[in-house]
């Protein structure tokens, strides 16, 4: 798929861990917000929407669809990714299919294992497991040798 790679700071990572980790035993979504620039979709926003989620499920709330979008508009920004925890292995289910936030052909999707307990800046990249929406709005996990053309942590 012709997209342009997600850029990501190692900081920006961090950041993501942890508010993973904040979260505790509940699954919790962020969003990677950021803006085009030349051949690149770069992050400038480590998002956390506001939420309802327990062990296994999150929501996002109409209430926090409108904040968000206020954000988006106010800041001239997109959601490139999003990123969410599974108490267990990482997949999609159905309901993430369903309910993903981003819906753009070439939208990433990544789903961390185990609540993020055990994910680092290092390991991110290997621990987590990225989904990629075609042009048909199906999911499809990007197999770990191709995640590097689609997603960069660069400084
Ligand atoms: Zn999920």
């Amino acid at each position: 798929m012709n997209t342009n790679p997600v850029e990501i700071s190692p900081a920006q990572i961090a950041e993501t861990i942890q508010l993973l980790r904040d979260a505790g035993r509940q699954e919790c979504i962020l969003l990677w917000l950021g803006r085009r620039e030349q051949g690149i979709q770069r992050i400038v926003d480590v998002y956390k929407p506001i939420q309802e989620a327990d062990k296994d499920y999150f929501v996002i709330p109409r209430q926090g669809m409108a904040v968000l979008m206020e954000r988006l508009r106010t800041q001239g920004l997109y959601v490139v990714s999003q990123v969410h925890t599974h108490p267990g292995r990482a997949f999609h289910s159905h309901a993430d299919d369903k309910w993903a936030i981003v819906r753009h052909t070439g939208a990433l999707s990544i789903v961390l294992p185990f609540f993020a307990e055990s994910t680092t800046v290092e390991h991110f990249l290997q621990e987590a497991a990225v989904f990629q929406l075609d042009s048909r709005n199906r999911w499809n996990e990007v197999a770990s040798e191709n995640v590097p053309d689609q997603l960069r942590v660069t400084p």
